[in-house]
């Protein structure tokens, strides 16, 4: 069983890399990856508890993309974290993100009791924060019940306290991962949640641009076009993949509740510049 997409306390994941690990093998998993957002700081002690667990570590990254005016989450895999244009962003990602929710939480602390100490309350040190930290900042003032409550309301893409995202063209970062040895897969393509999304066409200017593979199997691309986006990955000689997207309990996702096959796997650490 092979999940190549779950978070961390170095993100927005609930549980540190080295519980993860652990979780990861009681689930059942032979195989699993790390791919926090926007940062690398999880892969030594997530490899360091898998090799203790004995079951295989996938280091990756969700990068945080835009591709025709839309937000892409494009996973990372394998790759040189010391590149140059990937460690220059990890670095000032980190301060644009800061910055952004400062600004959403600023926006919010006009009409509700939070204040940027309590996002960066929770929040691991060095971590690149996200609204996650602030819907749980949120959820600690009993503001809301859950992430899941601020997300569908004050940290939507359509909230007025909602700030966007710096990120890099999905194309550029494509060719990043690939430069510092590594393979790119573009993850839920089809996830509507999170506001605007691509079309049939952005999709595969994506996926024929340098791209790896896809994302197929997801909880939030829609099952009945799942079919679909395989037959396009099928069309362009790009493979499939299907993962949990776990966050602890920060999400409802469950480790394991989609899995990629060994034939999948090894491909994708084929030539790579880490091993698994
Ligand atoms: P950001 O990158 O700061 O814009 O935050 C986006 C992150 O929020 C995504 O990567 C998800 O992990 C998380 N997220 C989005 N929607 C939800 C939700 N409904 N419940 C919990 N987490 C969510
Ligand atoms: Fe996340
Ligand atoms: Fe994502
Ligand atoms: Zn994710």
């Amino acid at each position: 069983m092979i999940d190549l997409h779950t978070h961390s306390t170095c993100s927005d994941g609930t549980l540190s890399p080295a519980v993860l690990a652990g979780q990861a093998a009681r689930a059942g998993l032979t195989a699993w990856g790390i791919t926090d957002h926007d940062t690398a700081a999880g892969w030594d002690e997530a490899r360091a508890a898998a090799s203790a667990e004995g079951i295989a570590c996938v280091r990756g990254t969700e990068f945080t993309t835009r591709h025709a005016g839309v937000i892409v989450h494009l996973l990372g895999y394998l790759f040189n974290p010391q590149s140059a244009p990937i460690a220059g962003h990890f670095s000032a990602q980190l301060t644009a993100r800061e910055d952004r929710a400062r600004e959403i939480t600023a926006r919010l602390s006009t009409d509700f009791p939070i204040t940027w100490a309590d996002v960066e309350a929770q929040l691991a040190p060095g971590a690149p924060v996200g609204r996650p930290h602030i819907a749980d900042a949120l959820v600690a003032a009993g503001v809301v019940a859950s992430r899941s409550d601020a997300f569908a309301d004050l940290l939507s893409t359509k909230s007025p306290y909602y700030v966007p995202q710096h990120a890099p063209t999905t194309t550029d970062v494509v060719a990043w991962i690939n430069d510092a040895g590594g393979k790119a897969v573009l993850a839920h393509p089809l996830a509507t949640q999170r506001g605007k999304r691509l079309g049939w066409e952005a999709i595969e200017e994506i996926l024929v641009c340098g791209a790896f593979g896809v994302e197929v199997w997801h909880r939030e691309n829609p099952p009945a076009e799942r079919g679909e986006l395989e037959a396009l990955a099928g069309r362009l000689g790009k493979a499939c993949f299907g993962s949990s997207d776990y966050h602890g309990s920060g999400k409802p996702n469950q480790l394991g509740e989609f899995t990629t096959s060994p034939v999948v796997l090894q491909a994708l650490a084929e030539g790579t510049y880490l091993e698994v």
